[in-house]
């Protein structure tokens, strides 16, 4: 085990993508085994030393930032312990590379579904944050690929899980048996929105007891290892960057390609498009959104596809004479990169303001999709503050990104975010749909399921962390622990 104290090294474990500040830590401890994990929550736990654990560090919300203790960082459990092509699974360390992982499977014809979009994230930071990316309108988040997981808890007992071993129901008093000792567990009783949500503990009636530890935020135990559920893949797989010249046609396109089996519905709006300009000028002038999407299918009816999409985008009278089109991988390449330029060309803002952004993750009900796009806008407009707004149209789930330039503009833009927070969740949405709480959104979470249901969660989480060590003040502020 690798154990670093030296400031200028371990300064770079306080950080992520949420622009967070003030984190700091004893030691980063990187153990190479399970042995060595058990031994550090073993002895953390008797002393009572809080342990942050670190994945890629990719995060949006500060849940890696530990705030004293110590850091376990999982970079040296990085195996692919096995991919198995005829059951379709992979056999991981927590610490596998989203990237290498992808390598893996390209070379055996294999693919994972779920994509996260930032190629730096660990399988066991995506798992903790039940992250999804560019094709969860057609194969949903990392959830539905987990078959199994191997977690650490802080007493050092092990929980090994395969989807399918316990359901359970929300209220209940759940008896978990382990090697040496039963655990007994209340699953609280708030009740989840019914879209795709990362806010709080997964929690529903008839529930797979695994769920309840994929979207935990590294505060019910460390994830050892993990079987994930693969796929062969597609014979081909089209994309396309469309453009339109009004934000209601591109919308009212999405209404229409929701039924066509797309993989990935991904909008940007004018401003994003404003944005992107100064790096490629060759988008149109006249474009006020950009529908993102791609679809995989069988070679025989890629003309008919194409023939189809293309009738689709003028009837809803897209740009379609500067569009993109890809259908290889070295063309998808390109229109990926254009598409990971923009949140690069937001953190450039963000430092160049010195101003950190604020950045919703909310999602609300399809019917209610329109209505809450309008109320973003009305506020945004009248506040001043730059933003722009980009996101998973197809989940009717877009972020939201506020630029302010002044504490001022900054504490407005807070103030703005509680408003959109309590509109959607009006409206039956969730303030997070794949980022999860972290550390800073606890007030929204309490907007989403009151002080009571957050308590609730508190309570699980000593059953399992009964020292109160894991992940500190993620999910639920770690007063709610006394
Ligand atoms: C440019 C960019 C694009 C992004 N796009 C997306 C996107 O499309 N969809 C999406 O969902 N997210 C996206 N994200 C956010 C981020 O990539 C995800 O949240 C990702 O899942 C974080 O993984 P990580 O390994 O970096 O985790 P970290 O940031 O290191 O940690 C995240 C959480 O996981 C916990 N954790 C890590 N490993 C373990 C473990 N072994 N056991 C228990 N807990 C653990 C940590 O304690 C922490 O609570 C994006 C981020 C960036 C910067």
């Amino acid at each position: 085990m690798i154990i670093k104290t030296d400031p200028d090294i371990i300064k770079g474990y306080f950080e992520d993508y949420s622009g967070l500040l003030g984190g700091y830590a004893d030691r980063v401890i990187l153990p190479e085994n399970e042995k060595e994990a058990r031994d550090i929550l073993l002895e953390a736990s008797a002393k009572k030393i809080p342990v942050t654990i670190s994945g890629g560090g990719t995060g949006v919300t500060g849940a890696r930032i530990p705030f004293g203790g110590w850091v376990i960082s999982t970079e040296r459990l990085n195996k692919i312990i096995g991919i198995n092509g005829k059951t379709l699974t992979a056999t991981l360390q927590p610490g596998v590379r989203l990237s290498d992982l992808e390598n893996e499977l390209s070379k055996k014809g294999l693919i994972y579904l779920p994509d996260p979009t930032e190629p730096n994230a660990f399988l066991g930071g995506t798992i903790s944050t039940n992250a999804s990316g560019a094709k969860g309108f057609k194969y949903g988040s990392t959830r539905n690929y987990v078959k199994r997981l191997k977690i650490l808890l802080s007493t050092g007992d092990i929980i090994d899980i395969k989807r399918g071993d316990y359901f359970i129901n929300r209220s209940m008093i759940f008896s978990l048996k382990l090697k040496n000792k039963e655990i007994k567990i209340k699953i609280p009783d708030y009740s989840m929105p019914e879209i795709k949500t990362a806010a709080g503990y997964y929690v529903k009636d008839r529930m797979d007891f695994l769920d309840l530890f994929i979207g935990h935020e590294g505060t019910l135990g460390f994830i050892l290892e993990t079987d994930m559920a693969l796929s062969k893949r597609p014979e081909g797989v089209m994309s396309f960057f469309s453009f339109f010249s009004s934000e209601d046609d591109a919308i009212s396109f999405v209404r229409d390609a929701k039924t066509c089996n797309a993989m990935s519905l991904e909008y940007m709006d004018e401003n994003s498009l404003s944005l992107l300009r100064t790096k490629y000028p060759n988008i149109p002038k006249s474009a006020k959104g950009l529908i993102y999407f791609e679809q995989d299918y069988k070679k025989e009816s890629e003309p008919r596809l194409i023939d189809s999409w293309t009738k689709l985008l003028e009837k809803h009278k897209a740009l379609t004479e500067d569009s993109y089109f890809a259908d290889s991988d070295r063309e998808r390449a390109k229109l990926k990169e254009l598409r990971h330029t923009l949140p690069d060309a937001v953190n450039e803002i963000v430092k160049k303001n010195k101003m950190p952004k604020v950045g919703t993750d909310i999602a609300v009900p399809d019917a209610g999709f329109r209505e809450m796009l309008k109320f973003y806008k009305e506020k945004l407009a009248s506040s001043g503050i730059d933003y722009l707004i980009f996101g998973h149209i197809g989940e009717s789930h877009m972020h939201v990104n506020m630029l302010p330039r002044t504490e001022e503009e900054f504490k407005k833009s807070r103030e703005i975010y509680m408003e959109f927070a309590k509109k959607a969740v009006g409206m039956g949405g969730t303030v997070s749909a794949e980022h999860g709480i972290g550390k800073i959104k606890h007030h929204f979470l309490e907007i989403m399921y009151g002080k009571d249901n957050l308590k609730q969660m508190a309570l699980l989480k000593k059953t399992l962390d009964p020292s109160c060590i894991l992940g500190l003040d993620n999910i639920f502020p770690k007063e709610l622990l006394e």
